[in-house]
């Protein structure tokens, strides 16, 4: 364990070697070895001149141009204070005097301070100031370094009250951009929270959407300066009692202060517009966007801040998703109960594909034409050791964020290969099954191998089985899709094109895509009675697929008035609960049978 004195004797030697490279060696490399890659300010006399490294060497070189020769020192005196662990804060005064060589004779007390802080490396300066006296800047600096020297102790406090201060901005701050930190952000609102104020606060915590592709595809630097850039102009907005942050990567929060809910709104909403500036996005041909939370802190809340920003993040968590666009949401208790849910569902899911609760269920498809059942839709169900039927709609997307889809998904293809084999070995005319297939299989190495090595396995006929894409699959990720579609092709699964009708480009995928079946949505159908306009685009889409050779299935059917609508343009296969709702799959079995007689 390193004790307080051996950082305060580590701190004195950096302090000493900068001191030697600054005045005596006046070498920029050992300077620079001594610098944090991050640091915040750097002055001279009363002057600012920076705030990074740059700064720095830029002030070396100007004094270096002045006089070139070397400096003699003596008097030094290092007053060193630790004020936490990893930051100390320093003033050494010293006397130089020039060597005579470089044609300048100049001897004069000269004050230097500076803040360092410890990191992976080492201690590192992260601030740094010097000063001479106030006559031989003409005024500029108020520093006297003989009074200084007498009045030390009372220099030592108010540098000592200095440093504190610095010290906790540093401790405070973010490096990158300059606003407060995570422990700066909940002790700043802390405070803020604790005043008597007429204001409401609300927290917002928001990232930026697709940061990750932004720094693929342009470098670090630039989504560096895409972070500083958002911090700038969040910070602008800030009126007097509000805070912003940046907690960690591409996740910031801010404090707002509003007076009636609509103010909150607008104030979100001016946010979310002015993120990067125009001339940047174009510069980058990036549209940024944000994925927002807000929690409205109900007055006189005794809650920690950091539950209000988790308050903030479910919110978050929990905003639409809409690909291109910013969205926010508001938190509500019911969220917190559905984050819940989704935990224990997630938590859940591993013992229960160990434990077969997960269920294949098959909806009936009908031939339209002669009414007899001739394929099916696999889909699948979470019966739970306490019999609660949990439908897909509840965990395919939480497992869809996890990858615990992959597993799920061969699960039930291995089920549904395992019956097919057994519906053979009966001898009952052959069917062909949809499986649906999540597009998180993309990425995943090898896929149609595995996928066509379980059909193998059981000795399905690779046409039997249908493979269901979702058309909005085809929008998102398209290059990898077409390419996943083609090798399944290849391997002779059949295709199909599910909900169609509801993703943007429709139209589009039909003409890259060569699938074998076309899914036509529900929603298609929901008006078709009162809104001719539907009835045209029903019609003409099942011409188009008929052009094309693909097979019509037209989905959720739940009225004779639609069986008789969609017989009449053709479709070739209707499924819906006006025939069956999805079965599970032995039932189906003996429906298979049935029909054989
Ligand atoms: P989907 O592929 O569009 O499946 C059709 C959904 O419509 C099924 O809901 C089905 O029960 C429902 N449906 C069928 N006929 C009717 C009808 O006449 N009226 C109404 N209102 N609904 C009808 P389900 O089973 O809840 O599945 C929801 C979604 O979950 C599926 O939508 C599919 O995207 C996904 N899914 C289901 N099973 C699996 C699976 O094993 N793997 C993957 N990756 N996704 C699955
Ligand atoms: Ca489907
Ligand atoms: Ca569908």
């Amino acid at each position: 364990m390193k004790t307080m004195q051996d950082s305060r004797d580590e701190i004195e030697g950096l302090a000493k070697r900068l001191i030697k490279a600054y005045f005596v060696e006046r070498d920029y490399t050992s300077l620079l070895s001594l610098i944090s890659e991050r640091i915040s300010w750097v002055g001279a006399g009363r002057v600012e001149i920076g705030y990074d490294r740059r700064s720095l060497i830029e002030l070396f070189a100007r004094e270096r141009q002045t006089y070139q020769g070397g400096w003699v020192i003596s008097d030094e005196q290092y007053h060193i204070e630790q004020l936490g662990p990893d930051i100390a804060g320093g003033i050494i005064t010293l006397t130089v005097q020039s060597d005579l060589t470089g044609g300048v004779a100049f001897r004069k007390p000269v004050r230097f301070s500076g803040v360092f802080r410890r990191e992976r490396d080492g201690w590192k300066v992260v601030q740094f100031h010097h000063s001479m006296p106030f006559e031989e800047q003409a005024g500029e600096t108020g520093f006297n370094v003989e009074k200084a020297r007498r009045d030390y102790m009372e220099i030592e406090r108010s540098l000592r009250q200095m440093l504190e201060q610095q010290g906790r901005k540093l401790q405070e701050q973010d490096g990158l951009t300059g606003l407060l930190n995570r422990p700066g952000f909940e002790s700043r609102c802390r405070e803020a929270l604790a005043k008597p104020s007429e204001k409401r606060f609300a927290v917002l915590t928001f990232g930026v959407n697709h940061f990750r592709y932004i720094n693929q595809l342009h470098g670090f630097d630039v989504g560096d300066n895409v972070l500083r850039s958002v911090a700038q102009n969040i910070q602008d907005k800030c009126v007097e009692g509000e805070l912003c942050a940046r907690l960690e990567k591409d996740h910031f929060a801010m404090l707002l202060t509003y007076s009636a809910t609509k103010d909150l709104e607008q104030r979100i909403e001016e946010i979310r517009d002015c993120l990067l500036d125009e001339a940047m996005q174009q510069e980058l041909r990036i549209h940024v966007t944000f994925a927002a939370g807000v929690y409205p802190i109900p007055a006189k809340s005794r809650r920690g801040v950091r539950q209000m920003l988790d308050k903030a993040l479910i919110a978050l968590q929990s905003a639409p998703r809409e690909e291109g666009a910013s969205r926010y949401a508001y938190y509500n208790d019911a969220l917190e109960t559905q984050l819940f849910r989704r935990n224990d569902l997630m938590e859940r899911a591993s013992d229960a594909l160990k434990n077969g609760e997960f269920k294949l269920y098959i909806q009936p498809q009908v031939d339209l034409k002669t009414g007899q059942v001739t394929a099916g839709e696999a889909l699948v169900r979470w019966v739970t050791a306490e019999e609660e039927i949990i439908g897909p709609d509840e965990f395919i997307p939480l497992f869809e964020e996890n990858r615990f889809i992959r597993d799920l998904d061969f699960y039930l293809l291995e089920q549904l290969c395992k019956e097919m084999h057994g519906w053979a070995k009966q001898g009952l005319p052959p069917v062909e099954i949809c499986s649906n297939q999540s597009r998180r299989h993309l990425c995943e190495a090898h896929y149609v191998e595995k996928f066509c090595a379980v059909l193998d396995k059981w000795q399905v006929p690779h046409g039997r089985i249908v493979v269901e894409l979702t058309e909005s699959a085809f929008v998102e990720n398209d290059t990898e899709m077409y390419a996943l579609s083609r090798r399944l092709h290849e391997r002779g699964v059949r295709l199909a094109i599910d909900d169609f009708g509801t993703g943007y480009a429709s139209l589009n995928v039909l003409s890259m895509l060569s699938a074998d079946v076309l899914k036509l949505d529900r929603s298609l159908l929901q008006d078709f009675e009162t809104n001719a306009r539907s009835r045209v685009v029903l019609k003409k889409v099942v011409e188009m697929a008929h052009e094309t050779q693909m097979q019509t299935v037209c989905e959720g059917i739940e009225t004779k008035a639609q069986l008789d609508y969609v017989k009449s343009i053709g479709c070739d296969i209707g499924q819906g609960f006006f025939f069956s709702k999805p079965i599970p799959v032995k039932a189906f079995e003996k429906l298979l049978l049935k029909q054989r007689q």
